[in-house]
């Protein structure tokens, strides 16, 4: 197998390019197509300082590392979760990257903040990965707004967003359909822009890219997405891709051209603000308030039953 690029021996088969590479042609192309996702989609204006979300595993590292060789300005958000040894494993890696390249990271632990998705699934009996998507996003939102970061970038690869897409359409669901993209505007003031710059990028890609670039990420994946909806997805996804490669690529890069314009233009009233904690909310309290509402009374229940 030669490299389309170079002629020489090639390591990876892109199908859905129809290209193969060498690992020395590899690593300019991903930096070259994820370069591409963010000036076609205007995601980062020159200048401006990019808060990028890493969670330890092999996307958001390959994406913090594809933004700084593209020469933007960043600082890493960690949100150790509170999900056993996967959580600590997760933040080990995080900040050993972040160490060796001198890196700014803002770490905050959602145990230390009395919201481990562990108790906060338990007290409340919601599905683990409901909460822990709640605390996400908040903390994604509110840390950026708070840092004046005009930008959130977040390591969703196409995988990821074709498999969130099938699942939209399987359901219909015309309110999520209408705000899937790669680059979600502030509808509210304390909304900050939140991009996602591997849209276009396969998780082959960016584990592929992980091993060229030697970055040691958290192979494992969330003991809580065992059996995931979203995992049934990708291997149904995944089997269409074999039979007819670029069918991942069309699915999603068509639905933005040709379909979400028009669900978009016809969309939702803007949020309005979280009585709690101000944060932008589509109710009296935000998700994120009224899951600590929740855990705070079923503690004191505990406490209270306990004594
Ligand atoms: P997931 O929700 O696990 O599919 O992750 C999607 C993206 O959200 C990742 O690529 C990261 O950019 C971000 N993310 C997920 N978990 C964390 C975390 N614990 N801390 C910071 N960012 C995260
Ligand atoms: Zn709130």
């Amino acid at each position: 197998m030669k490299c389309t690029r170079c002629g020489g021996s090639a390591e990876v088969k892109l199908r859905q390019h129809n290209a193969n590479f060498c690992r020395d042609c590899f690593v300019p192309f991903l930096h070259k197509q994820v370069g591409r996702s963010i000036e076609k989609q205007n995601m980062i204006a020159p200048g401006e300082s990019v808060l990028v979300a890493v969670s330890g595993g092999k996307d958001s590292l390959a994406l913090w590392d594809v933004l700084i060789e593209l020469g933007y300005q960043t600082t890493g958000l960690h949100l150790s979760l509170g999900i056993g040894g996967y959580s600590d494993r997760s933040t080990e890696k995080t900040v050993a990257f972040a160490e060796a390249r001198d890196l700014e990271l803002i770490t905050v632990s959602l145990r230390e903040e009395g919201l481990a998705v562990e108790d906060a699934a338990r007290f409340t009996r919601r599905p683990a990965c409901s909460a822990c998507g709640t605390l996400k996003r908040h903390y994604f939102d509110r840390l950026a707004y708070d840092r004046g970061f005009p930008v959130v970038a977040t390591g969703h690869n196409l995988d990821d967003e074709a498999a969130r897409l099938l699942g939209n359409v399987l359901h219909w669901q015309m309110e999520y359909l209408a705000r899937q993209h790669p680059v979600l505007q502030p509808t509210h003031e304390k909304f900050v822009r939140k991009v996602k710059p591997l849209y276009r990028t396969t998780e082959f890609e960016s584990a592929a890219y992980c091993f060229f670039r030697k970055i040691d990420y958290v192979i494992e994946e969330c003991p809580n997405s065992v059996g995931a909806t979203q995992l049934i997805h990708k291997d149904a996804l995944n089997k269409l891709e074999a039979a007819s490669p670029g069918s991942k690529l069309a699915f999603v890069q068509e639905f933005l051209q040709r379909a979400q314009p028009q669900l978009a233009s016809e969309s939702n009233a803007p949020p309005r603000s979280c009585e709690s904690c101000g944060m932008p909310s589509f109710a009296e309290l935000c998700a994120r308030c009224r899951l600590v509402r929740e855990i705070e009374s079923k503690r004191a229940r505990h406490a209270a039953s306990g004594a």
